[in-house]
C-alpha cells in the first residue's frame, strides 16, 4: 500500500491540481454528489492521463471527450453519479463493462476492493490496463472481450457499472450479481439515447429506479446492439 499510496501522492501534487480541485467542488456544489468516497476519488485520480495529450487542458471541464476509436471518457459527473448510485465499499468486488480510458476503473479501484473490468476494443484495453498500473493501481484488471455476457470466473458481484448503452439490460448481468448488489447502467431503446438504471437485487427478484436521462456510446454485444 505504501508504494501506491506514494505514486498517487506523486500524482496528485504534479499538474492540475487545481482545476482538479474545481472539478470536485462543481460535482458537489453544483451536481449534489454526497458520497465523501466518491469525492475524494475523483480528486486524487489525475484524469488529465486519461485522455488524448491535445486534450490534456480540457480534461477538468463539464464535458465528455473523444479517445481513440471514435470512444468517449464519460463527463465527470455521470462517472461520479454512476460510482455513487454503485454504493461500493472496500469490502466491494465491481464488475465494469466499457473500460474505455481506464479513467472511471481507477476510480472505482480507489472506493471497491477489487475492480474487474472489461473493454471491447483490444488497443483502449491495453492501454487503459497500462496507464493503470502505471498509477499503481493493483486491485483492478482490464481483459477484452464482450461484457454483455459478464464475467463469470469473479461472479457474483456487489455491484456492476455499464459505461455503455444498450437496448435493454443483460440477462448474464442480472444473473451475476449479489442479492444486495447494484447494477447501474444506460438503458435506451435509440443508440443515441439513454435512461440511467439502477437494478437492486433483492431476495425476491429485482428492483428498477431511473435516475435521468444519458447519453453514451452504444453497447455492441450478444446482449447489446449489434456492429453496425
Ligand atoms: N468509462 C469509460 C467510458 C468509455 S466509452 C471512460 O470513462 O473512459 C464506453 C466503452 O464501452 C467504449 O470504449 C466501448 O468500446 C466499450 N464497449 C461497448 N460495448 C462493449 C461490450 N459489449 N463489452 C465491453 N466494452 C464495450
Amino acid at each position: 500500500m505504501s508504494s501506491s499510496s506514494s505514486n498517487w501522492s506523486a500524482a496528485q501534487s504534479s499538474s492540475y491540481r487545481i482545476p482538479r480541485q474545481r472539478m470536485v467542488e462543481r460535482l458537489r456544489d453544483h451536481y449534489r454528489i454526497r458520497d465523501a468516497r466518491v469525492l475524494e476519488a475523483m480528486a486524487e485520480v489525475p484524469r488529465h492521463l486519461f485522455v488524448p495529450e491535445a486534450l490534456q487542458g480540457r480534461s477538468y471541464g463539464d464535458h465528455a471527450l473523444p479517445i481513440d476509436a471514435n470512444q468517449t471518457i464519460s463527463q465527470p459527473y455521470i462517472v461520479a453519479r454512476m460510482t455513487e448510485l454503485l454504493e461500493a465499499d472496500k469490502s466491494s468486488r465491481v464488475l465494469e463493462i466499457g473500460a474505455g480510458s481506464g479513467y472511471q476503473t481507477a476510480v472505482l479501484a480507489r472506493v471497491a476492493g477489487q475492480v474487474y473490468a472489461i473493454e471491447r476494443i483490444g488497443d483502449l484495453a491495453r492501454q487503459a490496463q497500462a496507464r493503470i498500473r502505471s498509477l499503481g493501481i493493483y486491485n483492478a484488471t482490464v481483459k477484452c472481450f464482450d461484457g454483455t455476457m459478464g464475467w463469470s470466473a469473479h461472479a457474483p458481484y456487489d455491484g456492476i457499472l455499464v459505461a455503455a448503452g444498450g437496448p435493454r439490460v443483460p440477462d448474464p448481468l442480472l444473473a451475476q450479481l449479489k442479492v444486495g448488489g447494484r447494477l447501474v447502467l444506460p438503458v435506451g431503446e435509440s443508440r443515441e439515447s439513454q435512461r440511467l438504471v439502477r437494478v437492486i437485487r433483492t431476495e425476491e427478484g429485482f428492483q428498477h429506479e431511473e435516475h435521468g436521462a444519458c447519453a453514451f456510446v452504444p453497447l455492441i454485444g450478444r446482449h447489446g446492439w449489434n456492429e453496425s
